[in-house]
């Protein structure tokens, strides 16, 4: 661990996707910092398009990055290979929004959860059967599950399976990539609550990706909002909820019921679409949709700036974080 305790590093990302001869590139991330402490779970939130899935696969080193830095634990993800790497590897694990076709289907639970640790050798094969069963209890699925395949299995318990494997190796930080996005609102509450409680009695850190600020409130720390491939805004979850100080957060406020939100009349709208992510911006990039776009943004990128402590926007007109207390 680093001396301020930071976990996860990103400065400067950037993920170009090639679309072939003469076509621009897309633009997916574009200079993308977060720190994640160990423990913290930090939301990350956009609407679709936005460069969430991107940042998450360049963290766990699913793609290469085109650009920026990625430290865990104080060492450069790139600098890693071979044996090195696979010793971080197992420290950082992804549960994705689809748990179906993240689990082989001709694989039973029992050999699906074990896997990670065959492979690792991290389990003498005497203890699988024991640790298997404690995995499946972590997330409230008998024992009985470990002879099942996951087309047996409901949605919530699919994704309570690929829970359990993610776990199996103990990490430190999980990047969970619309974890309860394909499930009914009733399942979508276990599984957080299974998520709640890595963080609270297991002190996970987590990069919890979701398109639904409402989500993310129940379960994250920090909040990180992007848009266009960019973060815009990001605070404590109670801060931002409170006083967020984007239009763009506004707006994504004002269209959902957030339990923790006040948001400030007048609520803010969302029009039109965000830009194609091929199009090169010279000003911000949120300037064709803002309700309070003004001259300079439409040619001046708005760089990130902290408003109040620990409580950072790219925003022109965004006022000043230090309002008092109403
Ligand atoms: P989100 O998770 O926020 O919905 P993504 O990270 O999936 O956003 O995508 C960001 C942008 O990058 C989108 O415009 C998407 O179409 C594009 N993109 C993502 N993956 C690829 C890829 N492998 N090749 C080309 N474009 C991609
Ligand atoms: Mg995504």
């Amino acid at each position: 661990m680093t001396a301020a305790g930071v976990l996860l590093s990103v400065r400067g990302l950037e993920k170009w996707f090639s679309r072939g001869r003469g076509a621009p590139p897309v633009r997916a991330v574009d200079g993308v910092d977060a720190d994640l402490r160990a423990g913290e779970v930090l939301g990350l939130v956009g609407e679709s398009g936005s460069g969430k899935t991107t940042v998450g696969r360049c963290i766990l080193k699913l793609i290469e990055p085109s650009a920026g830095t990625i430290r865990f634990d104080g060492t450069d993800l790139r600098s890693l290979g071979g044996r090195a790497l696979r010793q971080t590897r197992r420290r950082l694990q992804m549960v994705f929004q689809d748990p179906y076709s993240s689990l082989n289907p001709r694989m039973q639970v029992g050999q699906i959860v074990s896997e990670p640790l065959r492979v690792h050798r991290a389990t003498p094969r005497s203890d699988m059967g024991e640790r298997v069963r404690e995995l499946l209890g972590r997330v409230d699925l008998s024992e009985d599950f470990a002879g099942h395949y996951p087309h047996e299995m409901s949605g919530g318990q699919r994704q309570r399976v690929a829970i359990a494997r993610a776990l199996a190796l103990e990490p430190e930080l999980i990047v969970a990539d619309e974890p309860v996005a394909a499930l009914d609102v009733s399942v979508q509450a276990q599984i957080l609550g299974i998520f709640l409680d890595l963080k609270k009695h297991h002190g996970i850190a987590m990069l919890f990706i979701s398109h639904d600020i409402a989500v993310v409130e129940r379960i994250a720390d920090r909040i990180a909002v992007m848009y266009a491939g960019r973060i815009v805004e990001e605070a404590s979850t109670k801060r931002l909820l409170a006083r967020p100080l984007h239009p763009y957060t506004r707006a994504l406020l004002a269209a959902v019921p957030v339990a923790g939100a006040a948001e400030p009349p007048p609520r803010l709208r969302l029009r039109g679409e965000p830009p194609p992510p091929s199009v090169t911006l010279s000003g911000c990039p949120f300037a064709s949709r803002c309700p309070l776009v003004e001259d300079r943004c439409r040619v001046e990128a708005p760089t990130i700036e902290e408003k109040a402590p620990g409580h950072v926007t790219a925003c022109h007109v965004a006022p000043s974080g230090v309002t008092p207390a109403t």
